[in-house]
């Protein structure tokens, strides 16, 4: 089998709500997403989305995904999409890094693998679990009573997880923040605390020893690695590292040193399904429990990070996101897993298990050859 033409759409996602990251530095409106579609000389045609959280928040975005699948496609076209590790070594020697862009393409051969082989890509990945996988909410930061009502209106949903984004200059504020949501939390409630990169390794130190006794779980607590080290020395919290989960080596560096207890696996942040895979089984190996999510985007993206969370055993998958309720667009109606009373569950269908609507695409921005 060989891919015979790649395309390449653009579409801008329109929040439902502007969203605030990092103590309300950060604000968000409208995600430029890219969508590729793989078709083949057996006529299976495979799907993928890459969808940056805007460009302010890590090193990528939708332009940039554009460019990057430019500059690869005369590498990838011709290739056989269910030789995914083919697929990647293409990639990484035709454009180093730029993993963001990379990752929808990969996303879209494991689609065609699937269906070549008339199983879901969790199956591909070793083992589709039963049960679906816990949906996390995404709470934008802001004042302790405007946080939990947007959890409550979550839970109104079904949902149990939430990512509740803390992170500000006023350190103060932050720990009235957590002792509120803790104060509220149900008993079967898992709340991340997410800093979003934005405290200093001293307003690390003081609102995590000042709650220290809550037990509850940060989110990249620092800017870089060193930092979460450093932080990591001086803290009993558990901690999770999303923004800072980039490469394999970096997944290695922070099994070993034990700089964290969670890995939040990003799937437009490390490359795709073909690099994610190695860092779950890296997790799974050293005790390490893991959150899965598309860095943002359409039920598209969460698909591909419900099948990787499908694929973990249950004592290892916290939960992953729903970011397709969060948009004001939906760009492949009646198709692929929704999150259903607070679970995102995959089903047999083979592949990803869903496809968008070519129509809500319109026409292609780019197609090679
Ligand atoms: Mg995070």
């Amino acid at each position: 089998m060989k891919i015979t033409r790649l395309s390449v759409y653009q579409k801008d996602l329109p929040l439902r709500d502007p969203y605030w990251l990092s103590g309300g530095r950060l604000r968000f409106d409208v995600l430029d997403a890219t969508f590729v579609k793989l078709e083949t000389d057996a006529g299976i045609t495979g799907w993928g989305e890459g969808t940056p959280w805007g460009h302010t928040y890590v090193p990528a975005h939708g332009s940039g995904v554009r460019a990057g699948i430019e500059t690869m496609a005369s590498a990838i076209v011709g290739l056989d999409p269910r030789k995914v590790e083919q697929v990647e070594r293409a990639m990484d020697r035709c454009l180093p890094g730029h993993y963001y862009a990379k990752q929808p393409v990969d996303m879209a051969c494991w689609d065609i693998m699937g269906k070549a082989f008339e199983m879901p890509v969790a199956d591909l990945l070793g083992n589709r679990r039963a049960s679906g996988t816990p949906a996390a909410s995404s709470v934008s930061s802001g004042e302790p009573e405007y946080m939990l009502s947007i959890i409550d209106d979550y839970r109104s949903r079904g949902y149990i997880a939430h990512s509740a984004k803390v992170g500000g200059s006023d350190i103060d504020k932050d720990i009235a923040r957590i002792r509120y949501i803790e104060a509220q939390r149900r008993d079967d409630e898992i709340i991340l605390y997410d800093v979003n990169r934005a405290w200093t390794r001293r307003e690390a130190s003081i609102v995590m020893n000042a709650v220290a006794e809550l037990g509850v779980t940060f989110e990249q607590p620092g800017e870089t690695l060193d930092d979460i080290a450093a932080i990591r020395q001086i803290t009993t919290s558990p901690i999770s590292i999303d923004e800072s989960l980039v490469t394999l080596q970096d997944a290695t560096r922070i099994a070993r040193e034990g700089l964290a207890e969670v890995f939040g696996i990003k799937l437009n942040r490390v490359g795709g399904l073909t690099k994610a895979r190695r860092m779950r089984d890296l997790a799974i190996a050293h005790g390490i429990q893991m959150f899965v999510m598309a860095t943002g985007g359409t039920v598209m993206a969460d698909t591909e990070a419900a099948q990787l969370a499908q694929s973990i055993p249950d004592a290892f998958i916290r939960a992953c996101w729903s970011c397709q309720d969060m948009l004001a667009v939906d760009i492949a109606p009646g198709s692929g897993p929704r999150c259903i009373d607070g679970v995102i569950t995959v089903d047999e269908s083979p592949g990803l298990g869903v496809t968008p609507d070519e129509n809500l695409l319109g026409d292609p921005s780019a197609s090679y050859p």
